[in-house]
C-alpha cells in the first residue's frame, strides 16, 4: 500500500489500524494532531482539518528538505474535503477559508515549535471578508497577524521588525491597548508589515494562498530542528527522531465580537486537584489575548452567566473529554457568535499535590482502578508531598538573577532557610538559646557533631557523598541537606564561606534546597505539608500496601509466585521507630547501636571502657552501659509491638568514640610549651591510646564483626541488653521480635567464631527471665567476599541484609565519604559511570553480587530472610532491583518509607 502522509479529522480509525495502538497514532501524527481527530471521532466540536504526519516531517528533514512523493497531493485532497465541510474555499474571494497551520509532537513542547495563523488572507480575500463580516479592524488584525507570523515563522525575519511599527503606532495615538486600534490603523499596519516584509526578504508577501500553505508547512517541519526545539528536547529527554505533525485546522474567530470568546480551562483545578473547572477565557479576544495576559481575563465559571448555553455545551464536553481520556483535561477553547469550538485537548500537568488527589478521587469515581491510580503517582511527587518546599517560581526568578550560591549532591530533600553557623555548638546554642533557624556548614560531619546537626533546619557541607555522615544522619531526621558543594571554600576560623566569589558569612542568611542541592542567597518561603493532614496520600498508599502484599507479584528464586516487598525503617531511636511505624514501615531493617553511644552521659563510659587496660575494667564500664542500651532497645521493642526489629552490632572503629589524633597532638604540644603540667599526663596517655588506635584505612580496619571477635566483651553486652529488653517487653504484654544482627562479615569462620557465643547469652537471659520468644540471628553483607560465599555465610546466618553503602564502597574500591568530592560527580559528568552508585545500585556490579548471594544463599537456606539497608533501600530505582532479586523487604530512612511503599507498588505492577 502507498504510504499514507496526510489524516483528515476523521480518518482516526485509518491512523489506528496503521498505526496498532493509541500510543502510536500518538507517535504518528502527534499529540494534539491525535486528539483534535479523537475529539472529532467523540463528536466534540473542532473546526474541520487534517494532520500532515510525523513521518511525513522525518521524510521531508532527511531527504534535504523536499515533501516525500505525493504528499503535496493528499495536502490539496485534504483542502477540498475541508472546503467541503466548511462550505468554504481556500482563496475565494467572497467567500474564503482561512486555515492555520499548528506543529504537534508525540510529547508536548510548549511554544518549541511554531504556528502561522490566517492562511488563506490577501489583498482580495481581505476585501471579501470586510463585505462577509462588515468589520475591517477585525480583518486587517487578521491579515496583518498573518504577514507577522508568515515573515517570522516562515521567513526568519526577526519578530522586532513586527513589533516595532505596532508600538510607534499606540505611542503615537495614545492607545493604551490593542482593542483601541481602529480598521484604518490595522490596515495601514498591514501595509507597513508588507513593507517591513519584502525589506528584510528582498520579495513581496506571497498573495498566493497555495503558496502561503506550503512556505507555512515547510517551516513548521523545519522548527523542529530549531536551537529552542532540540534544547528542549534535550532537556526534557524526548528522542530527536520523533518528527512533528502538522495540523491544519480551519481557522474559527474569538473576536468576532461579544458573542465571541476564547479560553484554556482544566477539567480539575491543577494546584489543589479540587473537581471544579478551573480556567480564563476572554469575549472578543484570541487565544493567545488570553495566553499572554495582555487583557485581564475572567474566571470561566463567569461564563455561566454571560453565555449560559455554551457554557452548558463546554462543561458537557469537559466532562465527557475528561471520561474519555480518564484524565484531567487541559483544554482551549474558541466560541465564534454563540458557537463553541474545541481546538485542543491533552492531559493536564499539575502539582504533586494535585496529582496525588486527582488520583485518588478518579479511582474513587470509577474512572480508573486502584492500580492505576498508584501507577499515576511518581514516587517524586511523594517527596515533594512531605518535605518543605521553595517556591517554583521565586526560584526561577533566584537562578536568573545569579541568587545560586553553590551547588552539591542533593542528599536529603526538602526546604531549608536559615542563617549560618560553621559548628556544632554554635548551631546548637543559636538555634534553642536564639531560637533562630540555622543552616550548619562544616566542610563534613562527624558523629559528635550530630547535636548540632539536630538542631539546625538545613545542613551544607564542601566534602563527603551520598552516603556520608551528614547524608546519612540528615535524611534519617529529615533535615534538608546538601553535600559535596566543593566549589565551597569554608574558612572555618574567618568564620566564613566562599563560592564563586561571593562571601557569606556567620550569621547570614542562605536558602538550602536538598531537593535540587542548591543554595540559595537570602531568604525564600516555605510551605510545609504534614503527613497526617495527607489523607489522600495515607489511602493511595494503603493501595500500594495491598498491591505489594498481594500474593505472585513476582516469581520467587524456586520458581512460585511471591509477594512483593516490604517497606522496613532504619531507626536508632524509639521516637524515629514510632514515625516509621506512623509512616507505615512493616519492621526496623536497621538499628545503629552505636549512635546511643554518643549521648552526652555515655560517652565518657564509653571512652572509659575503649580506654581501659584489662577485660575486668572494660566490662565494668560496659556494665554501666547496658542499663541505657536496655532502656533504648526496650522503647524500640515496644514502639514495634509485633513486627520485627533487628539491632546491628557495634560497627564503626573505635577511635571514632575518642577525641581527634591531631587535636590531641596540638593540645599537648601548646601545654609543653606553656610548661602547663596539670592533666598533661593523662593527656598524653589519652594521645597514646588514640594512637595506638589509628590505622591507615580505617574503613577496612578494626570494625564490625572484627571488632567483635578481637574485644568481645562489648556485643556481649549488647546482645545482653537487647534480650534483656525483648524479655521486658514481651513480660509486659507486648509481642518483641529482635533480630542481632553481625556487620562486616567477610568470611564464614568469623560468624562461627562470635554467634554461637552470643546465642548462649540470647538463652541465658530467656532462662533468666522465664520468658520466651522468637529471634534471629543474622549478618550484614557489605563486603563482597561474602556475597560470593553466601551459601556458606547462611550455614550459621538466618538473615542478610546488604549493607549496600559499604559494599558498593568495597566494590569499586572508591571511599565513601571523599569519591563524591574527589572523582565521582565528575565521573558522571564525563559519562564515565552512567549514575552516582552511592545513591542508585550499581546494576552491574553490585546488583549481580547482591543477586548470586540471595540466590545461592536461599538455595543453602529457603527460609533466609533477605533485605536491605544501605541508603539505596529509599531509592525507587534501587526498589526495582531489589523487587527482581526477590529480597523480603527494604529498609530506608523513616522519612522515604512513604515514597518506598509506593515504589514497590510500582515494582509489583512493573511500572
Ligand atoms: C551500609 O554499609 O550500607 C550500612 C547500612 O552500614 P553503615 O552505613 O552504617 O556503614
Ligand atoms: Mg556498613
Amino acid at each position: 500500500m502507498a504510504e499514507k502522509w496526510v489524516y483528515l479529522f476523521d480518518e482516526v480509525d485509518q491512523a489506528e489500524k496503521k498505526a496498532g495502538s493509541w500510543e502510536e497514532v500518538r507517535a504518528l501524527l502527534g499529540g494534539k494532531g491525535a486528539n483534535l481527530a479523537e475529539m472529532t471521532r467523540l463528536g466534540v466540536p473542532v473546526p474541520p482539518g487534517f494532520t500532515v504526519t510525523t513521518e511525513t516531517c522525518n521524510a521531508y528533514l532527511s531527504a534535504d528538505e523536499t515533501f516525500p512523493e505525493g504528499m503535496w497531493d493528499e495536502v490539496l485532497e485534504g483542502m477540498k474535503d475541508v472546503e467541503k465541510k466548511t462550505s468554504k474555499t481556500f482563496g475565494d474571494v467572497k467567500n474564503p477559508l482561512l486555515v492555520s497551520c499548528r506543529s504537534g509532537a508525540k510529547f508536548s513542547m510548549p511554544g518549541m515549535m511554531d504556528t502561522v495563523l490566517n492562511i488563506g488572507l490577501n489583498d482580495e480575500t481581505a476585501a471579501g471578508m470586510i463585505e462577509l463580516t462588515g468589520d475591517a479592524a477585525f480583518v486587517y488584525d487578521a491579515y496583518r497577524r498573518l504577514v507577522h507570523l508568515y515573515g517570522s515563522v516562515v521567513m526568519d525575519v526577526p519578530d522586532e521588525a513586527f513589533e516595532e511599527p505596532l508600538d510607534l503606532l499606540k505611542e503615537e495615538k495614545g492607545y493604551e491597548s490593542d482593542t483601541e486600534i481602529t480598521a484604518d490603523d490595522w490596515k495601514a499596519l498591514t501595509e507597513t508589515y508588507q513593507k517591513v516584509f519584502k525589506k528584510n526578504t528582498g520579495k513581496d508577501f506571497p498573495q498566493e494562498p497555495i503558496e502561503q500553505l506550503k512556505g507555512a508547512v515547510e517551516a513548521v517541519f523545519r522548527s523542529w530542528n530549531g536551537k529552542r526545539a532540540i534544547d528542549y528536547r534535550n532537556a526534557a529527554k524526548i528522542s530527536h527522531d520523533l518528527g512533528t505533525g502538522v495540523n491544519v485546522v480551519t481557522m474559527v474567530f474569538g473576536n468576532m465580537g461579544d458573542d465571541s470568546g476564547t479560553g484554556v480551562a482544566f477539567t480539575r483545578d491543577p494546584a489543589t486537584g479540587e473537581h471544579v473547572i478551573y480556567g480564563d477565557y476572554l469575549l472578543n479576544a484570541q487565544g493567545e489575548d488570553v495566553v499572554a495576559g495582555i487583557r485581564n481575563t475572567k474566571n470561566i465559571m463567569e461564563l455561566g452567566q454571560e453565555m449560559p448555553e455554551t457554557y452548558k455545551t463546554f462543561i458537557e464536553i469537559s466532562e465527557k473529554l475528561e471520561k474519555h481520556y480518564r484524565e484531567m483535561q487541559d483544554v482551549e477553547f474558541t466560541i465564534e457568535h454563540s458557537k463553541l469550538w474545541m481546538l485542543q485537548t491533552r492531559d493536564g500537568k499539575r502539582t504533586a499535590k494535585a496529582a496525588m488527589k486527582i488520583a485518588v478521587d478518579m479511582a474513587h469515581e470509577g474512572l480508573i482502578t486502584k492500580e492505576e491510580a498508584v501507577k499515576r503517582v511518581s514516587p517524586d511527587q511523594v517527596d515533594a508531598l512531605l518535605h518543605p518546599q521553595f517556591d517554583y517560581e521565586a526560584q526561577e526568578v533566584a537562578r536568573g538573577e545569579g541568587k545560586v550560591f553553590a551547588s552539591g549532591v542533593n542528599a536529603s530533600p526538602g526546604a531549608a532557610v536559615g542563617q549560618v553557623y560553621f559548628d556544632a555548638d554554635t548551631a546548637e546554642a543559636k538555634a534553642k538559646e536564639d531560637g533562630q533557624d540555622v543552616i550548619m556548614v562544616r566542610p563534613f560531619t562527624k558523629p559528635d557533631d550530630v547535636h548540632g546537626m539536630l538542631a539546625s533546619q538545613g545542613i551544607l557541607t564542601s566534602e563527603g557523598g551520598a552516603t556520608s555522615h551528614a547524608a546519612v544522619v540528615a535524611r534519617q531526621f529529615g533535615i534538608p541537606c546538601i553535600v559535596g558543594a566543593g566549589e565551597v571554600k569554608i574558612d572555618l576560623a574567618g568564620r566564613k564561606m566562599t563560592a564563586n566569589g561571593i562571601v557569606v558569612s556567620e550569621g547570614d542568611w542562605v536558602s538550602v534546597d536538598g531537593t535540587t542541592g542548591e543554595v540559595f542567597l537570602g531568604k525564600f518561603p516555605t510551605t510545609t505539608p504534614s503527613f497526617e493532614e495527607q489523607t489522600e496520600l495515607a489511602e493511595l498508599l494503603s493501595w500500594a500496601d495491598d498491591i505489594a502484599g498481594r500474593d505472585g507479584v513476582r516469581t520467587g528464586p524456586d520458581g512460585f509466585p511471591t509477594k512483593g516487598l516490604q517497606v522496613w525503617a532504619n531507626a536508632d531511636y524509639p521516637a524515629d521507630a514510632e514515625r516509621a511505624r506512623q509512616y507505615g514501615a512493616k519492621g526496623i531493617g536497621l538499628c545503629r547501636t552505636e549512635h546511643m553511644f554518643f549521648e552526652q552521659e555515655r560517652l565518657p563510659i564509653v571512652q572509659h571502657m575503649i580506654l581501659s587496660d584489662s577485660s575486668e575494667e572494660r566490662t565494668k564500664a560496659l556494665d554501666k552501659l547496658l542499663p541505657f542500651q536496655r532502656s533504648d532497645f526496650e522503647g524500640l521493642f515496644a514502639a514495634m509491638d509485633g513486627l520485627p526489629v533487628i539491632v546491628r552490632l557495634i560497627d564503626p572503629p573505635l577511635h571514632e568514640f575518642l577525641p581527634s589524633m591531631e587535636e590531641l597532638i596540638a593540645e599537648v604540644a601548646t601545654m609543653k610549651a606553656k610548661g602547663e603540667t596539670d592533666g598533661l599526663a593523662e593527656k598524653e596517655e589519652l594521645l597514646g591510646k588514640v594512637q595506638s588506635l589509628h590505622e591507615s584505612n580505617p574503613m577496612m580496619g578494626l570494625r564490625g564483626v572484627r571488632l567483635s571477635i578481637v574485644m568481645p566483651e562489648i556485643v556481649e553486652m549488647q546482645v545482653r541488653a537487647i534480650f534483656e529488653a525483648a524479655a521486658d517487653v514481651k513480660l509486659s504484654g507486648k509481642e518483641p521480635h529482635p533480630e542481632v544482627m553481625i556487620p562486616l562479615t567477610g568470611h564464614i569462620n568469623e560468624l562461627t567464631a562470635i554467634q554461637p557465643r552470643l546465642e548462649e547469652i540470647a538463652n541465658e537471659v530467656m532462662e533468666e527471665k522465664k520468658v520466651e520468644f522468637v529471634y534471629k540471628f543474622g549478618t550484614m553483607i557489605e563486603i563482597p567476599r561474602a556475597a560470593l560465599t553466601s551459601a556458606e555465610i547462611a550455614t550459621v546466618a538466618e538473615f542478610f541484609s546488604f549493607g549496600t553503602n559499604d559494599l558498593t564502597q568495597m566494590t569499586f574500591g572508591y571511599s565513601r565519604d571523599d569519591a563524591e568530592r574527589n572523582f565521582l560527580l565528575e565521573y558522571i559528568e564525563q559519562g564515565i559511570l552512567p549514575g552516582n552508585p552511592f545513591q542508585s545500585i550499581d546494576e552491574d556490579g553490585v546488583g549481580r553480587l547482591m543477586e548470586l548471594c540471595t540466590l545461592e544463599g536461599r538455595e543453602e537456606r529457603p527460609s533466609l530472610e533477605v533485605g536491605i539497608c544501605g541508603e539505596h533501600g529509599g531509592d525507587p530505582a534501587s526498589i526495582q532491583l531489589c523487587h527482581k532479586y526477590g529480597l523480603n523487604y527494604v529498609s530506608c530512612s523513616p522519612f522515604r518509607v512513604p515514597i518506598a511503599r509506593l515504589a514497590v507498588a510500582h515494582a509489583a505492577l512493573g511500572v
